[in-house]
């Protein structure tokens, strides 16, 4: 059996290596605990919100790539390019984090603990902004190095998400040749994902135990390529998404019309 074939059999629990460990030490967090506040205001925007998350930070490193890179700092990277260039074309940009950091709250002692309040803060700016699109940026790990291109992960929550996951991935495909992986449900409640009503999506962009894919990510050029990756993608949605609303106003009118 080619490694092709094999590459979408992996178990989804395996593909998530590096956020399982997230989601299991966030599991009893409470999504009504008290809310640290965002960074910037959500009240009467005129412009689409897109909550920018980088994966981990700070005591949180997530994988180590086989070079010795450090996922936290490969997702800051391309979350900055990122909301530098959806901010240059008219987003409001909302960012979980942009420094190395863990954004857990003041005063909070021991690494689980630490872990749960920064899950918390982090879910509590996204709900800031229910009319916003969340993004969130990991990279992968595997036991094994054959694996490599991104991949997309996404919920029922809401409606939109499967059609974000299929655009997204399909521009992943074409960065990253050779790479035909198909978009993921989330079933494992991923504490962000599992209570994010928006139309979420969670991009693992590359395998960081895979040596071209590590290789590349350790780039800033590759990472730039990256962030144009995703910032398409959200173009291409909003643009889709714009043309089902026109076709729905059209139908309206056309039945109008014929009830005339
Ligand atoms: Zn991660």
């Amino acid at each position: 059996m080619g490694i092709k074939i094999l590459k979408n059999k992996i178990p989804f629990i395996i593909t998530l290596f590096c956020c399982v460990t997230v989601a299991a030490l966030a599991a009893s967090v409470r999504a009504s605990d008290s809310a640290k506040a965002a960074q910037t205001s959500a009240a009467g925007s005129p412009k689409q919100v897109i909550v920018l998350d980088a994966g981990h930070g700070g005591m949180d490193s997530g994988c180590v790539a086989i070079n010795g890179a450090y996922e936290k700092d490969i997702n800051l990277d391309i979350v900055k390019d990122l909301g530098a260039l959806l901010t240059l074309n008219g987003y409001e940009v909302v960012y979980t984090r942009t420094e190395d950091i863990s954004i857990h709250d003041d005063g909070v002692e021991g690494i689980r603990n630490q872990k749960i309040s920064d899950m918390k803060n982090r879910l509590a700016i996204v709900e800031t902004y229910p009319d916003s699109v969340f993004i969130s940026v990991h990279q992968n790990l595997f036991t094994d190095p054959a694996y490599f291109g991104g991949q997309m992960f996404y919920t029922t929550n809401n409606s939109a998400n499967f059609k974000l996951a299929r655009i997204m991935q399909e521009l992943f495909s074409e960065l990253q040749p050779g790479n035909d992986r198909e978009v993921k449900l989330i079933d494992n409640g991923l504490y962000l994902f599992k209570n994010t009503k928006q139309p979420a999506l969670l991009i693992e962009c590359g395998f960081l135990s895979n040596p071209d894919d590590a290789a590349n990510l350790n780039t800033a050029e590759y990472r730039k390529k990256v962030a144009f990756t995703i910032f398409s993608g959200l173009q291409n949605y909003f643009g889709e998404e714009e043309k089902s609303k026109e076709n729905t106003e059209i139908g309206e009118a056309e039945s109008f019309l014929y009830m005339q």
